[in-house]
């Protein structure tokens, strides 16, 4: 089985890119025990899902010499021009807080018509070798916001995205129900078609 590095601390990521790897044969491992020191931070500074997805998973390699997994991911609203995007994390400013992130984006939204609320939430894997090679797959998942947040499961803007074609929010799935929709599943499905494709 092919041992990959998660160059995520977000516990969440891990364990949706966990669930999903593990049926193609990848064990992923966290970051800590590859011999990667808490310390080291990859600043988030691209300007793209791309930019940010390749720096993570190549910084982190540099560090530990194997195969590593990166995601750069986010929320994209297309009344706000496709914001927050890359500022998801840190949108209401740091500290980050998920709750914060969810209160100012319905503010933004508040006179909004639901018909125009729509977003979609965007994930780019990267997969980079120690040899060089570099694999990056995109993934997204279109829906809507609601006025308010429903749900306990997942993170993030979770209990505010209503994904297309349901009735419930990324907060009330199930992780496997989120998981088969997800953009990061879509990205990681892609992902393994490039594996597959590179036999
Ligand atoms: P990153 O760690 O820079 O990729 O930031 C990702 C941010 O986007 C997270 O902190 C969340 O705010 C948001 N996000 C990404 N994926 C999801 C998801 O699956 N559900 C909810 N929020 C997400």
């Amino acid at each position: 089985m092919a041992v990959i590095v998660a160059a995520s601390k977000n516990r969440h990521k891990i364990e949706e890119i966990e669930a999903i790897t593990k049926k193609y044969g990848m064990d992923v491992i966290p970051r800590d025990e590859a011999g990667v020191p808490d310390e080291i931070e990859i600043e988030e500074d691209g300007e793209t899902f791309e930019e940010n997805s390749k720096k993570k998973a190549l910084g982190i390699l540099a560090v530990c010499g194997m195969p590593t997994i990166a995601d750069d991911s986010g929320l994209m609203v297309d009344y706000l021009g496709g914001a927050p995007g890359v500022y998801s994390a840190r949108f209401a400013g740091e500290p980050c807080s998920d709750e914060k992130n969810n209160r100012k984006l319905l503010h933004l939204l508040e006179e909004v018509p639901p018909k125009e609320k729509t977003a979609k939430f965007v994930s780019v894997i990267t997969l980079a070798f120690p040899d060089g090679e570099i694999i990056v797959a995109r993934g997204e998942c279109p829906g809507r916001i609601i006025d308010q947040p429903v749900g306990e499961n997942g993170f993030g803007y979770d209990p505010l995205f209503v994904p297309d074609g349901y009735q419930k929010t990324f907060a009330q799935l199930t992780a496997e129900e989120k998981n088969s929709i997800s953009h990061r599943a879509r990205a990681l499905k892609e992902l393994e078609r490039q594996l597959q494709q590179r036999k």
